[in-house]
């Protein structure tokens, strides 16, 4: 699938950072806690309704357990191929469903929607030794295609006990990613400061790290780990949400002239901006759109938008080989 530009052949859209809109693999204490900073905002303003209605709206919107309505969406946006994200907050939140039953449920939409989604999964590094045989036997049962960390549960992504973790990438060729910068109030934000993988990424040549929300927050740290480690990459999932006065386009535009586009790798965090205006409006803002691509050589447009993620990803998970 792809979506027309205006020079050359049309350019494939993959999104490198969606999840699962599911309350089934999104702990209701997590959208408890980004309700409380929309609650707040809209309590500043006067039109604050009643907290819990806001998280019954929220949850509401956390129902698309088979991702039937996310497919839906990538269809009427033009994007070909999603990443789904995994990550395990299991250890700090009530969570419906183990690690293994979560994967076994992204296994099922994959094969739901064949040919639609990679998948990250994740695995807290303080499961031990035993984490990293859950890992490894998951991953060779269901091909997924890296892993997803959440350093914000309260572990540096240069913790030892993820070498182990590493050593599996590493042997597989899988990409690694981690969030980085703020999220729900309740968790940790300082082992989330993107510098924080630097020893690993030293430690770990051959394995790509890709800093979620990479090109959002903390750019500038991120922008300099990009260009000066081979190995580390930027996501930049969430920029619609983008902190900035001139507006989240002006803002990519800026990140997209920066002489690291063969390091960014496009992606909305999907459901994230569900709730603004929807991913078709998204996309064709960023494709489309006067600001962001625009007067962007296409060869840089299909590194953002697909190449990047195509490259980080091992090669038997490539659609078409990438060189
Ligand atoms: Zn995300």
């Amino acid at each position: 699938m792809t979506v027309g530009t205006s020079e050359a052949a049309p350019v494939p859209i993959y999104d490198g950072h969606c999840h699962v809109a599911s309350t089934d693999f999104i702990p209701t204490e997590f959208i408890e806690d980004v309700v409380g900073n929309v609650h707040r905002r809209l309590e500043a303003e006067g039109v604050a309704p009643r907290r819990s209605r806001l998280v019954d709206a929220y949850v509401a919107q956390h129902q698309d357990h088979h991702a039937d309505q996310l497919v839906k969406e990538m269809d009427a946006s033009g994007v070909g191929r999603a990443v789904l994200l995994v990550p395990d907050f299991t250890l700090r939140m009530t969570a419906p469903l183990s690690i293994e039953e979560m994967a076994r449920r992204h296994h099922e939409i994959r094969l739901r929607h064949p040919g639609r989604f990679w998948v990250y999964l994740g695995v807290d590094p303080r499961r031990g030794p035993e984490g990293v045989d859950v890992f490894e036997r998951l991953v060779g049962t269901y091909g997924f295609d890296g892993l997803k960390l959440y350093p914000p549960c309260g572990y540096s992504p240069s913790d030892r006990a993820l070498y182990p973790y590493y050593e599996v990438c590493a042997a597989l060729s899988l990409p690694v990613f981690l969030h980085t910068g703020p999220t729900a109030g309740s968790l940790d934000f300082a082992p989330a400061h993107p510098l924080n993988v630097d020893q690993a990424a030293r430690d770990f040549p051959l394995v790509d790290f890709v800093l979620g929300h990479g090109g959002v927050t903390h750019v500038d740290v991120a922008a300099y780990l990009a260009a000066f480690r081979r190995n580390v990459y930027l996501d930049i999932g969430g920029f619609a949400g983008a902190a900035t006065p001139g507006g989240w386009p002006a803002h990519l535009r800026h990140l997209f002239r920066l002489g690291l586009n063969h390091k960014i790798i496009f992606g909305t965090d999907w459901p994230l901006n569900r709730m603004s205006g929807g991913l078709g409006r998204l996309i064709e803002e960023v494709v489309h759109g006067p600001q962001v691509l625009a007067g962007l050589p296409h060869r840089e447009r299909a590194l953002i938008l697909h190449r990047n993620l195509l490259r980080v990803l091992p090669a038997r998970s490539r659609p078409v080989p990438v060189s």
